[in-house]
């Protein structure tokens, strides 16, 4: 199968960006080409670059007219949590009403809420969630997605989200990236018993999940009133002994050391970092951990206190974006949303954005080799804009341009935004 795409205006490789493997972006690494046209072939970048030097090729099985877009990487979201039912909205409300996390907790809301509702879930029903969600994302120009379990906290239904998850992965073009954490909060039956529920996860969960091959990173949630650095170390010390890759939610509340334990386990990922102190930051920087931000949690929560990006950037890390996605404190899809912010909320220029949510996404999932640049032998996941730059995507809030995605090679027309009369 061979796909040429003729006729883009402006083409952004990131190739700059994978050379510097996504520390210190400048605005020249974003490898942009003007008058470009991209080759595909069985799935994988031929060639991106200039029209002119386009190499001799066989007939095309299909050929695109760009009409002038913007092309570039397709979306990668390294920070979801899609796979629940049973909508918030009631929590929603009560924060809208001034009522505190406390307060929403002690009426039944908070994370538990949808451990209630997944618990009692049918895998066809979490399935079908979870897949409703990754669509939505791919509409929105996300070709790869993490996945979290982390909703029924018990052995058996973590297992059951994990197989839900696998199973909407393979209804999709995207690529699904699956993460265990279990260690998302304490369950109510070991109220007052972290310690017991730390170990349930080391002895029973954790080798599960891999004598199934369900997931391919774990991940803790290392924050106070959640698991200590004790208990997030002792799982993900066990984790990585049964040849998982590390991340961690770290830092959202306040210095805790989060990071730190990131950067002593060779975590790929610590993400939040709201609350990271200058340690946290050092630690990260020295040790190539990716530090993941998810400003639509903090703006979702109606909050100001965004992670320290500029100081993360100017110390040397590497600086990923996410959504977040989840029922609780981030309820959305759009990833393109996230880019926005970046550049309003967290201070990133547009180049540090871009690459936040393309190859340094790919880095946070360790898929930097064949995502997240358009480079020769890369997986073909590309994306076709109705802008006239790279910059009017991010300056365009919460709205989509988006003409065409490619995944794997695969064509699809993004939805129009307009109405159509029925
Ligand atoms: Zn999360």
């Amino acid at each position: 199968m061979r796909l040429l795409i003729t006729n883009i205006a402006q083409l952004a490789t990131m190739a700059g960006v994978a050379a510097k493997d996504g520390v210190g972006v400048t605005w020249d690494d974003l490898g942009l080409v003007t008058d470009a046209a991209v080759l595909i072939e069985d799935g994988a970048i031929r060639y991106a670059g200039p029209a002119a030097a386009l190499p001799k090729h066989g007939p095309p099985d299909r050929a695109i007219d760009a009409e002038g877009a913007v092309a570039l990487p397709g979306l990668i979201d390294p920070h979801t949590h899609p796979c629940w039912v049973g909508s918030r909205h009631d929590e929603f409300a009560m924060r809208a009403e001034g009522k505190t996390y406390r307060e929403i907790n002690a009426a039944g809301g908070g994370i538990r809420a949808s451990v209630r509702h997944v618990r009692r879930a049918t895998p066809d029903e979490l399935a079908a969630a979870c897949t409703g969600r990754l669509a939505r994302m791919f509409a929105l120009g996300v070709t790869t997605v993490e996945a979290k379990s982390g909703y029924a906290l018990n052995t058996e239904g973590e297992l059951r989200m994990l197989r839900a998850i696998a199973q909407a992965a393979a209804r999709t073009d995207q690529t699904i990236v699956p993460t265990f954490l279990g260690a998302h909060a304490i369950p109510p039956e070991f109220d007052g018993d972290r310690d017991g529920y730390t170990e349930l996860i080391v002895r029973e969960m954790l080798p599960a999940v891999a004598a199934e091959n369900l997931a391919t990173f774990c991940d803790a949630f290392v924050e106070p009133g959640f698991f200590t650095l004790e208990q997030g170390r002792r799982i993900l010390t066990a984790a990585k002994d049964l040849g998982f890759r590390l991340r961690v939610h770290a830092d959202e509340f306040e210095p805790f050391g989060g990071a730190q334990l990131a950067a002593e386990l060779g975590a790929t990922s610590a993400d939040h970092l709201m609350a990271v102190d200058d340690a946290g930051i050092r630690a990260l920087a020295a040790a190539g951990v990716t530090a993941t931000l998810l400003p639509a949690t903090t703006l979702f929560l109606g909050q100001s206190n965004y992670a320290p990006a500029r100081k993360l950037l100017d110390a040397g890390c590497r600086v990923a974006l996410a959504t977040d996605f989840n029922p609780g404190s981030s309820y959305t899809e759009n990833l393109q949303l996230v880019l926005t912010l970046a550049c309003t909320a967290l201070h990133m220029t547009i180049a540090e954005a871009w690459a936040g949510v393309t190859y340094n996404a790919a880095r946070a999932l360790l898929l930097h080799e064949s995502r997240g640049a358009l480079l020769p032998g890369r997986r073909a996941d590309l994306l076709l804009f109705d802008a006239p730059d790279v910059r009017a995507i991010p300056y365009h809030l919460a709205m989509s341009d988006l003409r065409w995605i490619i995944a794997g090679g695969q064509l699809y027309r993004a939805p129009t935004p307009f109405a159509q009369r029925a």
